[in-house]
């Protein structure tokens, strides 16, 4: 049987390349997004035109009761949950000192909850399987921090600090859990990026490119193949962060 893949905040950006990508290569993909529904079934009906199913589920994986609904989906359906992609994010820039308790409290939310919750809920069934890998989207910014951006450099942090600890914890259990630390990437959540901005990240970037989705989806392939790897945040960022 294909592997099963939970791909979060695959509506957009990068998520939705990477469960585009795994479903074009055959595995079994479910789809979250939350309030980008017409782009979700716009995935859906791109595949199935190439004669591909994929499964989309809306989830706010925020929410401890929707990721539960969205686990309880796979598991009736496919009896197993092979990898879990904690990608659904949201960033803000603001001054540390305008920062609201309210903004804050939806960072850590959207950012860290949603993968502790769905970390949790599909690690009970990948324990008794004794096979799983979790891959956690966070950022660079989680190793070196963002100016005007601390709740959303908090939260990514701590979502690196969750990768190793779950690491060490299900290692025996035979999952594999790692970070990818994104650089900056060309998706909706920078459009407020400016071509000069974006030359500005390009000189900076050893690599002198911007990031793309892809470049994010191949690093995952890789992780989901991969048998001996675990507790890492790999950086794909163009050199950015060494
Ligand atoms: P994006 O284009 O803004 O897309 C965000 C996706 O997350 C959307 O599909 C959105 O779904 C989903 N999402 C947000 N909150 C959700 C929730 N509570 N429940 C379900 N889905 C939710 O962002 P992106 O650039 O692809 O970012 C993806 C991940 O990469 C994020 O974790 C982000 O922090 C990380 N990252 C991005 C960059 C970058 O430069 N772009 C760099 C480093 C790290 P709906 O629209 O359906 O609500």
């Amino acid at each position: 049987m294909n592997k099963v893949v939970i791909v979060t905040g695959a509506s957009r950006g990068i998520g939705r390349n990477i469960a585009y990508n795994l479903a074009l290569n055959g595995y079994s993909v479910i789809a979250n997004y939350n309030n980008s529904e017409q782009e979700a079934i716009k995935l859906k009906e791109e595949l199935n035109n190439q004669g591909i199913e994929i499964d989309i589920f809306k989830a706010n994986v925020s929410k401890r009761s929707d990721v539960q609904r969205l686990v309880n989906f796979v598991i009736e359906k496919y009896r197993k949950i092979d990898v879990l992609i904690n990608n659904a994010g949201i960033a803000q820039s603001k001054l540390f000192t305008d920062i609201t308790d309210e903004d804050f409290e939806q960072m850590l939310k959207n950012n860290l909850y949603s993968a502790f919750y769905a970390s949790q809920e599909v690690a009970r069934y990948m324990i008794r399987e004794h096979n799983g890998s979790i891959i956690n989207i966070s950022s660079m910014y989680g190793k070196i921090g963002a100016s005007c951006e601390v709740h959303y450099s908090i939260s990514k942090a701590g979502i690196d600090g969750m990768t190793k600890a779950l690491a060490k914890e299900l290692g025996p259990s035979n999952i594999r859990v790692n970070s990818i630390a994104p650089g900056a990437i060309d998706t909706d959540m920078n459009r407020f990026l400016t071509d000069e901005d974006w030359k500005q990240i390009v000189e900076e970037t050893p690599l002198m490119k911007k990031g793309y989705p892809i470049d994010i989806t191949r690093c995952v392939k890789w992780l989901i193949e991969d048998e001996f790897t675990t507790g890492q945040v790999i950086s794909v960022d163009g050199g950015m962060v060494m």
